[in-house]
């Protein structure tokens, strides 16, 4: 018979990352890394191995969290002053493990402690028993919290019970992260997601069902340049049959030792560039219908930031800002690509009156960046942000 393994308590723990919307959200880690880590695009948990924590351990968690909070509150002055000095002394005051967790409970006190959100890759793994206790645990400690948030995987979801998800419901949790990436089963399968159409349905009409918000993740140019137009209709397709929350695009970015970077390389798989992705979104968007999902795309690696809107109303005026990127002269679109990756632009209309235009200009001059360089240049500043 297998040994349990004992999950010692070695401190306040927080995984490496979260959603860019949960940027405000206090982090408190139930479990490590990721169960299924095969994504054959993702480095995120590497080949770090998944382990469930003990309820035992996230409590303690949430007790060194709550501890702080309340000596912060003490420390603040009457109209919302802190002294610097007493903030100091008491951080310098601590082994370097308890200024992690005084650090999250300073950022998230100075947030205004309204969101937390359940590292690390999928909470919903855990016990539903466990999971409904540590929501009603921290629903005890922090009952001002409006929103509480996790990531989960649909192949999870799918397997939960109906009422199990409710009984998480009603205990505080009200958002969950799918990670749906593509609703082509060519694609899922081709980057080994582990799961396929008809399970991302089922899972997030489960999700909706049980009264949670729904943000679904989707990954422009993930079916390569073969599969773009596929990946585009399946995707949008899927979404249509769930009516989600948010629909959030964050584009693909082939990172150094991942499985598809090997692909790349042996030429398995090729990335299609800005222009060939501005199109392919252009069809995902056109194709979602029947649906009022809002779309964001908040993310530095996505070429629009700008589109972000309500369907159906906002439809037209998202795509226009794609069809505004094609109508720009070659030299012009460079100093888009790169202005956009360095920061200073979210969408073709900020190039008109930008201060920063110059600066590109300069960039482009100074490293050669030309119409048929740029895609090269623009996948290696890609790398940076993941
Ligand atoms: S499920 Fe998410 S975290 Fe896990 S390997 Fe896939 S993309 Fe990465």
């Amino acid at each position: 018979m297998k040994k349990k393994k004992i999950d010692i308590y070695r401190g306040f723990e927080q995984g490496p990352i979260r959603p860019p919307s949960e940027a405000s959200s206090l982090l408190i880690r139930l479990t490590r890394n990721c169960p299924w880590n095969r994504c054959t695009f993702c480095r995120v948990y590497n080949k770090r191995q998944f382990s469930l924590r003990s309820v035992e351990n996230i409590i303690k968690d949430i007790d060194v969290l709550k501890n702080y909070i309340e000596r912060i509150q003490q420390m603040v002055r009457p109209g919302g002053y802190a002294d610097h000095d007493t903030i100091n002394t008491l951080y310098n005051s601590f082994e370097e493990k308890d200024r992690v967790a005084f650090n999250a409970a300073m950022n998230w006190y100075a947030s205004g402690m309204k969101s937390i959100f359940l590292q690390d890759a999928n909470s919903l793994i855990m016990k539903p028993d466990d999971l409904v206790f540590v929501l009603e645990y921290i629903k005890k400690c922090f009952p001002d919290v409006d929103r509480i948030t996790s990531y989960a995987r649909s192949h999870t979801i799918a397997r939960i019970k109906q009422d199990d998800l409710q009984r998480m419901a009603d205990a505080g949790l009200n958002r969950i992260h799918v990670g749906m990436e593509s609703g082509s089963d060519i694609v899922l399968k081709k980057i080994n997601k582990g799961v396929n159409k008809s399970t991302h349905i089922k899972a997030g009409l489960k999700v909706k069902q049980a009264g949670m918000e729904l943000s679904e993740y989707v990954m422009p140019g993930l079916g390569g340049i073969d599969y773009s137009i596929e990946h585009a209709m399946e995707t949008a397709l899927a979404l249509n049959s769930i009516n989600p929350d948010f629909i959030r695009i964050r584009t693909l970015a082939v990172t150094n030792g991942t499985i598809l970077a090997e692909e790349t390389k042996k030429g398995a798989f090729q990335k299609p560039n800005d222009a060939m992705m501005a199109k392919e979104l252009r069809l995902f968007i056109e194709t979602l219908d029947g649906i009022d999902s809002y779309i964001k795309s908040d993310h530095i690696l996505n070429l629009f930031e700008t589109i972000d809107g309500k369907l159906p109303e906002d439809k037209e005026k998202m795509i226009n800002i794609i069809d505004r990127f094609f109508e720009l002269e070659p030299e012009k679109r460079v100093l888009y690509q790169i202005g956009r990756r360095m920061g200073f632009f979210r969408g073709p209309d900020d190039m008109d009156d930008s201060p920063y235009l110059e600066k590109v200009k300069q960039a482009c001059d100074l490293y050669r960046v030309t119409p048929d360089n740029v895609d090269m240049v623009i996948d290696d500043l890609m790398k940076r942000f993941v």
